[in-house]
Formats: C-alpha cells, sequence, structure tokens
C-alpha cells in the first residue's frame, strides 16, 4: 500500500510532468480564506462613486426598495462604483463570499482621480480559490469597465494595511477650473496666485446634515492660477487633508476663509475639480509643512482634527 501511494504522489511531488494527473481531488470543500489585496486605482470617467452607492431612502434593503421612489426598487443610485467593477470580476474567481473596499479616503462621485491613483485594500471574504492569475484578473477588470479605471498591479498584503491607508493623512494636488463671474483685477491674481497659509473652513453646508458643525484649520498653497481661453480659471492647489476645495473656492457664503472668492474678490465657482495627486510617501512633489497631529504642540495645538 504504502509502496503504491508513494509512486503515485512522488511525481506530484517532484513537480515532474512524467505523470500529467495530478492526484485525485479530494471530495470535502476547500477551506475559505480571507485575503487582503492592495492596489491604487485612478478614476477616469465622472460620476463614478468609490463604494456601492445605496439609495439613501431605502438604504438598498430588498423588501423596502421594492416601493422606494427615489431608485425605483434598484437599491442604488448609479449602477456601478470602483469596488464593484473590482468585485464583479474577483469574487466569482475567487469563490469569495464577499468583498470589503477600504480606501484611502475618497473624492467625490464627479470628481476624476488622477496621478498615480488612490491607493486601496479590497479585502476578499471567505474565499475557496485564492490563488488565481492576479495581473491576469486587473487586466480583465480594466478592460470590462471600459476605461472607467485603470490598478495598479495588485499586490497580497496583511490586514493591518487597511489601518495604516485608513489612519495615514497625506496632502493632496487638486486641479480646478473655476468659473467668474467678473474678471478679478492683477493685484487680485497675484494675491490668490501667490497664496500659501491657513484656511479656516466651518462644516461645508452640504455636508452639513452628516458631519458636526465645527470650525478645521487647513493648510493650504496656491502651485498656479491661469486663465484659460474662455475666461475661466485653471488652479493647481496643494492642500492638507480634509480640505474642502470646492467651498475654499467658493467661500461657501462666507465660511470658509480666506477663499479663492474672497482673495480675487468675485464670486468664484468650481465646475471641473480633478485629483491630480496624493502625496504618499512613494510620490515626489511638494509637501505642506504641517504634518497630522503629532505635529499639534509645536503648531499652538489649538487645531480641531476631523
Ligand atoms: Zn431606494
Amino acid at each position: 500500500m504504502l509502496w503504491r501511494h508513494g509512486l503515485r504522489f512522488l511525481p506530484w511531488l517532484m513537480s515532474d510532468p512524467i505523470d500529467p494527473q495530478p492526484p485525485a481531488p479530494s471530495e470535502r470543500p476547500r477551506p475559505r480564506i480571507n485575503l487582503w489585496l492592495e492596489s491604487r486605482y485612478r478614476k477616469l470617467r465622472r460620476g463614478l462613486p468609490q463604494t456601492v452607492f445605496f439609495c439613501p431612502l431605502c438604504k438598498g434593503d430588498r423588501r423596502r426598495a421594492r416601493d422606494c421612489k427615489q431608485c425605483e426598487g434598484f437599491g442604488k443610485l448609479t449602477k456601478e462604483s470602483v469596488q464593484e467593477l473590482i468585485g464583479r470580476r474577483l469574487l466569482p474567481a475567487m469563490q469569495a463570499k464577499l468583498g470589503r473596499f477600504h480606501g484611502a479616503g475618497r473624492e467625490d462621485i464627479d470628481v476624476l482621480m488622477l496621478g498615480r491613483g488612490r491607493p486601496f485594500v479590497f479585502e476578499v471574504v471567505g474565499a475557496r480559490n485564492p490563488e488565481i492569475d492576479l495581473e491576469a484578473m486587473r487586466l480583465e477588470i480594466e478592460a470590462r469597465a471600459g476605461g472607467a479605471i485603470e490598478l495598479a498591479p495588485f499586490v497580497r498584503v496583511a490586514r493591518p494595511r487597511v489601518a495604516y491607508w485608513k489612519e495615514t493623512h497625506f496632502d493632496k494636488v487638486y486641479r480646478a477650473e473655476v468659473s467668474l463671474d467678473a474678471v478679478p483685477s492683477d493685484e487680485a491674481m497675484t494675491r490668490a496666485r501667490t497664496f500659501e497659509g491657513a484656511v479656516v473652513q466651518r462644516t461645508p453646508q452640504r455636508v452639513a446634515h452628516r458631519r458636526a458643525d465645527l470650525d478645521r484649520e487647513r493648510q493650504l498653497r496656491v502651485l498656479g492660477l491661469v486663465v484659460m481661453p474662455d475666461g475661466a480659471l485653471e488652479l493647481r492647489v496643494l492642500c492638507q487633508h480634509g480640505t474642502y476645495v470646492k467651498e475654499w473656492i467658493s467661500g461657501d457664503d462666507g465660511r470658509t476663509l480666506p477663499s479663492l472668492t474672497s482673495l480675487l474678490g468675485v464670486p468664484c465657482r468650481c465646475r471641473v475639480l480633478d485629483v491630480e495627486e496624493i502625496m504618499t510617501d512613494e510620490v515626489s512633489g511638494p509637501r505642506l509643512v504641517v504634518k497630522d497631529s503629532q505635529d499639534k504642540d509645536t503648531q499652538g495645538g489649538d487645531r480641531v482634527e476631523s
């Protein structure tokens, strides 16, 4: 018996192609495991949320969605998200139960994510078939997304990477197109173009229903401000994490000060916004001096962390 078994498994153990027959598959189902895949996404289509955009009225609950007026039974407000474009391919291939998307922050639904992309960890829960070709999977996801997203190669990581990306804050460079109600003076343009310093933002009106109403101080540096052919402005700005850029541009009815509106003396409105880069450790480029709460004591210590 022993001899026979030994012969049967020998070629397999040696990875020898003499016998192409693999050992008889076990009748028992393979165990389920959890795994974490790290990557970065570039979002190249506006209107795509990062994660599943559940209907705020029925919360995606199947029974409540049936008669829901807002989503008409769909349960969510967009057909897809970055999370779903990935999970739709990855989860069936891995025979997994579900996927969780952990992004290093998120951009608004109408904002593109450019540069090297936003880091994230995709958690695969209960995978029976985890050993797939991750590079082939990445290319399949990109191809089926039809240009909406691009992904950096997946890397299998340990669970603490989720906390790292959730808890570490980075400066960001934004590119915006700004509509103006009037032409600002040259002096005002110079003042705005060279602005660098602290901005105080009261919680914006558009998020006040879900965020505590308080003042936050953020550092910000204008990197570029030029007039576009149609008279709008193209703005490039480096912001501390947690800065509300659209409100910095508009001033949010005086709730953000100073703002581009207050510096130019002309009402401004953000018509297009892109994240040009997230300044993670791997990315070279400009940085703001203030770094996270560890620096609090040397900075006067009265800043409110979000
Ligand atoms: Zn609904």
